[in-house]
């Protein structure tokens, strides 16, 4: 039996981290496209070395390794050097995850969760699904990665300018969990989807936990 890969997505601060690590203490395997995304260009890998060899030294940082708002402030100003950063990039992460991918279903998983802020701006959600849309309000939204990132207003603005509006994830999505309250609502909502998302696809819980016996 394969493995089922169910996709997680939402808006900058809307709330993935917080239900991805619900999924993840609930014995659910979580692959991070932002950890990833990391991954492949940290220090002394080769994909480290094709961004240099693209954007020149002076993205590095002094310990060698990616100067990464420097690189976010280049591709932000320019829309071919994003391109070039993607072309980089993004198929370093999709090897990345099919290897991680490989590697849970070869331990036996059935059933993992794929954790990505553009799913959707990327044209993939469909690979993923069942799809998990993490939704609240811009207001709260705004707020909440205003506090974590000790960003201004407009800087939170200029990075949700790159994704699309949560209406439009919320439209596609087969699950929404709605994170405008407490954390624990945000919880009973996780876990409920996640009860379902097993039921439907035939995995109890525990199943996607080789070994444990034991789930939610
Ligand atoms: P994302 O991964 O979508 O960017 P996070 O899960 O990191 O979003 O949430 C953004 C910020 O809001 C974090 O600092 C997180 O701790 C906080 N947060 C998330 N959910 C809640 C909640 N229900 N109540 C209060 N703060 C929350």
């Amino acid at each position: 039996m394969g493995l089922v890969l169910f996709g997680l997505t939402g808006g900058l601060g809307s709330g993935k981290s917080t239900v991805a690590a619900r999924f993840r203490a609930q014995g659910l395997p979580v692959i991070d496209a932002d950890a990833l995304a990391r991954e492949v260009v940290a220090k002394g890998t080769e994909g480290l070395e094709a961004v240099v060899r693209a954007f020149g030294p002076e993205v590095l940082l002094p310990d060698g390794s990616l100067d990464r708002a420097r690189v976010a402030a280049i591709v932000f100003a320019d829309p071919e050097k994003r391109r070039l950063l993607n072309a980089i990039v993004h198929p370093r992460i999709t090897a990345l995850t099919m290897e991680r991918a490989a590697a849970l279903e070869a331990r036996g998983e059935r059933l993992g969760c794929y954790e990505a802020a553009l799913l959707v701006e990327n044209g993939i959600a469909d690979m993923f699904r069942p799809l998990v849309v993490v939704a609240v309000p811009e207001a709260v939204q705004i707020a909440r990665a205003m506090a974590r990132d000790g960003a201004t207003e407009d800087e939170v603005r200029a990075r949700l300018a790159a994704q699309l509006p949560l209406a439009s994830k919320i439209a596609v999505a087969d699950h929404v969990i709605d994170n405008a309250g407490d954390r624990a609502a945000t919880e009973r909502q996780a876990d409920e989807v996640l009860a379902s998302i097993r039921a439907r696809l035939g995995v109890p819980a525990g199943a996607d936990r080789p070994g444990s016996g034991h789930g939610a």
